[in-house]
């Protein structure tokens, strides 16, 4: 699963971590503040860390036209769709490979769309959300929604 961009520090407690069900000693708290729950100081360092990690990935990310038409499609869907011409599906599916391992978009957990059956269908991250608007924020030219290939 990939880590939340939000998370920021750890306020104590005596519940349970809902990482790993030990004793937890804080609270995790995001950067508006918000809870994520009680963990242990082992799981909330691991989770820190990880959302760090992402972060940096939203800010050196370098997106081509094809990646940010791809998590367009992941904002204004509830999955990415690829192009029925195999030929464009090739290039989409190889920068959907590339996503991926940025942590921008993951594999749905279902249920999935009708059809036959195919590879899961892919959805947009946190961290992919993060990074397109950055793109967008950014002022760099967007594709408009429903552009063809
Ligand atoms: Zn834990």
């Amino acid at each position: 699963m990939s880590e939340t961009i939000e998370l920021r520090w750890f306020e104590n407690t005596d519940r349970s971590c809902i990482q790993c069900g030990k004793r937890a000693s804080g609270i995790l708290r995001g950067s508006r503040n918000e809870s994520y729950g009680p963990h242990c100081e082992r799981c909330a360092n691991k989770r820190l860390k990880a959302s760090k990690k992402a972060r940096s990935r939203v800010k050196g990310a370098t997106l081509t036209p094809l990646h940010i038409r791809l998590l367009r499609r992941g904002v204004t869907g509830e999955w990415i769709g690829l192009s029925d011409n195999m030929g464009v599906r090739i290039g989409e599916v190889v920068a959907l490979g590339e996503l991926e391992r940025m942590g921008f978009v993951e594999d749905a957990k279902g249920p999935f769309p009708p059809g036959p059956p195919s590879l899961p269908p892919a959805v947009i991250t946190e961290a992919g959300r993060a990074a397109l608007a950055a793109v967008v924020d950014a002022g760099r030219p967007v594709p408009p929604h429903g552009s063809g290939p």
